[in-house]
């Protein structure tokens, strides 16, 4: 990357209204077959345009052709019985019904492949392209065939690998894996978590991150936050072990949450993707408070190493508000790009 501090989004952006049904988790879609299909390239395009007019510098297909994060690409493998439904905890936080793992995992197409290369033909800025990570898979389903949540995630972690090679030969510049798991289950990630996620980007030539977050602004998500205390030091757990890693961005959640900023020097020489933007609000920020976050963080993480970003997905905000979130993102990164210019 050219430019000094590039800008991006952890992921989702809200569906228009005549693809999805806006604000809502999980929305069913509102056309079928050969209009879907255009809808979603559509959709695609209209986000690729709001990212680019807020100045985004890493765009991505702001998750336009995905349901949901985990699920959609789950639901392209073989061996999950999406009818055989069991109700489990998810993330320990709330529960929900998910689908049966019945045999063994594989992937026999590509899920997102053609849809990268379709984004790939709409612009010449990076792209990167969000998978779900292994840990967060197997949490988002019942498993009644390996009875080891450590060997389903070594097998997703091989159908990962195998997308993110194609993935990467379509011309995404960076693949990131989201983890939100790795804020819960911190023995896990420190026994195989981190070891899994090394395993999806075995080989790759691109840039690889990790997405680790409190979550989306759902109600499950604020009420569990609530329950957190004062200081959020759960990035304390895996960020030893992420140092360590291949991964080279780590992209975590900073404004308005409770996670003390020093915790950042832990994960010192990688990339750092500095969630400036507060995805469990409507209230928008001002470009002031955005280059507030990103100064804070300067005194962790060079300039060179740091992506300013969001905290999370935006996909469950009204449309207009994540526009201009953007927008402040946008902007707040280059009040801090010609402070640091000037210095
Ligand atoms: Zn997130």
């Amino acid at each position: 990357m050219n430019t000094i501090l590039p800008t991006s989004t952890a992921g989702s952006l809200p569906k228009p209204s005549w693809l999805a049904q806006p604000e809502k988790l999980w929305s069913p879609w509102r056309l079928q077959g050969a209009e879907l299909t255009e809808g979603k390239q559509d959709a695609l395009r209209l986000s690729l345009l709001d990212q680019q007019r807020a100045g985004i510098d890493i765009v991505s297909d702001g998750e336009q052709t995905r349901q949901h994060f985990v699920t959609t690409f789950i639901e392209h493998l073989d061996g999950v019985d999406f009818k055989k439904r069991e109700t489990v905890r998810i993330r320990n936080r709330y529960e929900a019904s998910v689908p049966t793992v019945v045999g063994a995992v594989s992937r026999s197409r590509p899920v997102f492949v053609e849809d990268a290369q379709f984004l790939r033909q709409q612009t010449t800025q990076p792209i990167k392209w969000a998978l779900p990570g292994p840990m967060t898979m197997i949490d988002t389903l019942y498993d009644s065939h390996y009875s080891s949540r450590e060997r389903l995630a070594w097998e997703f972690a091989c159908i990962l690998n195998e997308e993110a090679r194609e993935l990467e030969a379509a011309g995404v510049d960076i693949i990131q894996f989201d983890e939100p798991a790795f804020n819960v289950f911190f023995d896990e990630v420190n026994d195989w978590g981190v070891a899994t996620l090394e395993r999806a980007v075995e080989g790759l030539k691109c840039e690889t991150a990790v997405h680790i977050c409190y979550g989306y602004g759902i109600k499950a998500n604020t009420e569990w936050k609530s329950t957190l205390g004062s200081e959020w030091r759960q990035y304390e757990e895996s960020f030893p072990k992420l140092q360590k890693s291949s991964l080279d961005l780590i992209s975590l959640e900073c404004h308005n949450s409770r996670v003390p900023m020093d915790l950042i020097e832990l994960i010192r020489g990688k990339k750092v993707m500095v969630g400036a933007i507060d995805v469990a609000t409507n209230v928008v920020e001002t470009p002031e408070e955005v280059a507030e976050t990103l100064r804070k963080a300067l005194r962790f993480v060079d300039a060179d190493k740091l992506y300013p970003c969001t905290n999370c997905g935006m996909a469950p905000l009204p449309r207009g508000v994540a526009t201009a979130k953007l927008q402040a993102l946008g902007a707040g990164a280059e009040i801090v790009r010609r402070e640091l210019t000037l210095s």
